[in-house]
């Protein structure tokens, strides 16, 4: 079922990246957004073009009392929540000898418990309305892997076996899950974690590669943000959205 349009849309990680285009198309097809991120200062531009349907809102997707505030805002603004989009991630590199578990904790606080704490806080509130959508955003690093991206694609994978599973489960209630694979994008992804130079020089001949082609892609990333934005959107709102874009 397709959802509510233009619809009542939750975005996290939406200061910059396909968080900032996703938010940019919504809005300008009329819909309202609350746009969750830690750098507030960012989500300013859309809020001032937008003032009537766009909220900026303080979010660090891994604390829970901003998780359920986050809900709450967007309730009490726009009075239910249409589409959620579980974007906020970043990226990390390392072979898996040389990634300490505190770091592994890390990306799956960001990529698989956030997300978890979100569905469960948007869910009541969906079904209360009888249906909505979820966006996962996932990766092409969540179909395989490759030398040095151990813990970024296994909180992905781990993001897509927890969505394929809500998907069934929200189906009969009228709520779609959108599971997204991209490639490579211009966003900031590239200007984080996934520069971290191997710590252990035993990789440098296998995770060293994976570091220079990310490292010399940052910037000339071939697929363009906006373009998967508005190929999003478009898919959320047909008949029978796909399970996986
Ligand atoms: P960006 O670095 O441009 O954006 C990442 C966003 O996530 C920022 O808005 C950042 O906001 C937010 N974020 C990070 N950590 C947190 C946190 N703890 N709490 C709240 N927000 C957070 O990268 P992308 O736009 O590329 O990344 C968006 C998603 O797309 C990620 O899940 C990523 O894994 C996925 N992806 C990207 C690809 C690409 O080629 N770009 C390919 C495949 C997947 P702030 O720092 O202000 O909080």
């Amino acid at each position: 079922m397709p959802y509510r349009q233009p619809g009542n849309w939750l975005i996290t990680g939406a200061s910059s990246g396909f968080g900032q285009a996703i938010a940019t198309a919504v809005l300008e097809r009329g819909g309202r957004a609350l746009l969750g991120a830690r750098r507030t200062h960012l989500l300013d531009p859309l809020v001032e073009r937008h003032p009537d349907r766009a909220v900026a809102q303080p979010l660090d997707v891994t604390v829970p009392e901003q998780v359920d505030a986050a809900v709450a805002a967007a309730v009490d603004r726009f009075g239910g929540i249409d589409v959620l989009v579980n974007n906020a991630g970043s990226g990390q590199l390392g072979a898996v000898e040389e990634t300490a578990d505190a770091e592994l904790r890390r990306l799956f606080e960001v990529h698989v418990f956030a997300p978890a704490a979100l569905v469960r806080a948007v869910l009541p509130v969906m079904r209360r309305q009888g249906g909505g959508a979820i966006v996962q955003m996932s990766s092409s690093f969540g179909r395989y892997s490759a030398p040095g991206l151990s813990a970024y694609s296994a909180t992905k994978f781990a993001l897509e076996g927890l969505s394929q599973a809500l998907a069934a489960e929200v189906a009969p209630f009228g709520i779609d899950v959108l599971v997204v694979e991209p490639g490579a994008f211009r966003t900031g992804i590239l200007d984080g974690a996934f520069h971290h130079s191997a710590a252990m020089p035993e990789y440098d001949g296998v995770v060293g590669p994976v570091r220079e082609m990310l490292g010399g892609l940052n910037g000339t990333q071939p697929g363009d943000p906006a373009k998967a934005a508005a190929a999003i959107v478009t898919a959320l709102g047909s008949e029978a959205p796909p399970l996986r874009l």
